[in-house]
């Protein structure tokens, strides 16, 4: 009777000992730890946002992971590094241009779809929803047949009243993408040295606090990951489409839970990363083909991935080129 007991009393210690680990591990894994993914682009914003005043990116990121030296997309054009964001690979393999994703309207069965087709995949009844100022993203490089929400407000303000009400609703997506665009029009009106140029800067990181606090307040951010990334910067006189270094080092940040608080995020990092973060975030495999990785030093859990250069052989080839060119221009910056 004694060894019955002792054996019983052994089994559900193991047991429990099994599911504690089990539990633990759980935890303990970024992968697929989010319910909710969201990311908020700044277009044109460049890696300016760390010299312009943000409290509220300040305060949002006090204990996320930050990085002003993600590279952009060689081309640094809107369309182009949107769809390398969105999609993981090169603007090489996904082909989109402004002219593309204003004429055309994109469908999921695309060689390289964006991260709200794989989302739509694995999630068929889950919210998706996209809130852009420039509606060439909505039309053409987010795909149109696959049930994302979908709203366009051409004024910040406005979008970011459209976004806060969107969430008050009680709205809950998995897959949230915004795209500011003001900082852009006044980086081409007045350049990236201009006082205006920051002081929209500013005004936008305004927006950011209002949108981040609405969802926190509906309880979003608990099991939530929040990213802020830009397309491309500006040069000092305004305009953006090649490699200065004014135009090629973005922002990205982000914030959740196993982000590292305090990190500057690896140097090998680049703006299309987010779509490889946004996947690994919802639990979702990566496709081989994308170029897209976790970077070091972003989340507690994950370190040592390689980019998977042999996917876009001429894409690296090109880039590393360009990284002397954007290098010779750095006292530009
Ligand atoms: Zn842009």
């Amino acid at each position: 009777m004694l060894k019955r007991i002792l054996a019983f009393s052994l089994s559900l210690a193991l047991m429990l000992g099994c599911l504690t680990i089990a539990v633990a591990a759980e935890e303990s894994s970024s992968f697929g730890a989010y319910d909710h993914v969201f990311i908020i682009g700044i277009d044109g914003a460049g890696s300016f946002i760390q010299d312009g005043t943000t409290p509220n990116f300040n305060r949002i990121f006090a204990e996320g992971a930050v990085n002003y030296r993600t590279r952009t997309e060689m081309v640094t054009i809107s369309a182009q590094n949107w769809g390398s964001i969105l999609s993981g690979v090169s603007y090489l393999k996904h082909g989109l241009t402004n002219n593309k994703a204003k004429d055309k309207e994109r469908a999921h069965d695309t060689a390289f779809p964006t991260v709200f087709t794989l989302a739509r995949q694995a999630f068929p009844d889950a919210e998706l929803a996209s809130f852009v100022n420039w509606d060439p993203i909505n039309h053409g490089i987010i795909e149109n047949d696959i049930g994302v929400t979908k709203h366009n407000n051409g004024d910040d303000a406005q979008l970011t009243e459209d976004i806060c009400a969107y969430f008050n609703a009680g709205n809950a997506p998995k897959l949230f993408f915004v795209q500011y665009d003001s900082v852009d029009h006044v980086g081409h009106d007045e350049g990236s040295r201009s006082p205006n140029y920051f002081k929209q800067i500013q005004t936008v990181d305004g927006y950011l606090g209002k949108v981040y606090d609405c969802i926190e307040s509906n309880g979003l951010m608990e099991n939530g990951l929040f990213m802020v990334v830009s397309d491309h910067g500006h040069m000092i006189a305004g305009g953006h489409f090649g490699l200065t270094m004014r135009e090629t080092m973005t922002t990205l940040a982000v914030k959740g839970k196993h982000v590292v608080g305090g990190s500057s995020i690896e140097k090998d990092t680049r703006n299309r990363d987010v779509a490889a973060i946004t996947l690994h975030a919802l639990g979702l495999e990566r496709p081989a083909y994308m170029t897209a990785k976790i970077p070091d030093q972003l989340f507690d859990d994950v370190s040592g991935e390689t980019r998977n250069w042999k996917n876009d052989v001429l894409d690296t080839i090109l880039s590393s080129m360009a990284w002397f060119i954007t290098l010779s221009t750095a006292f530009l910056r």
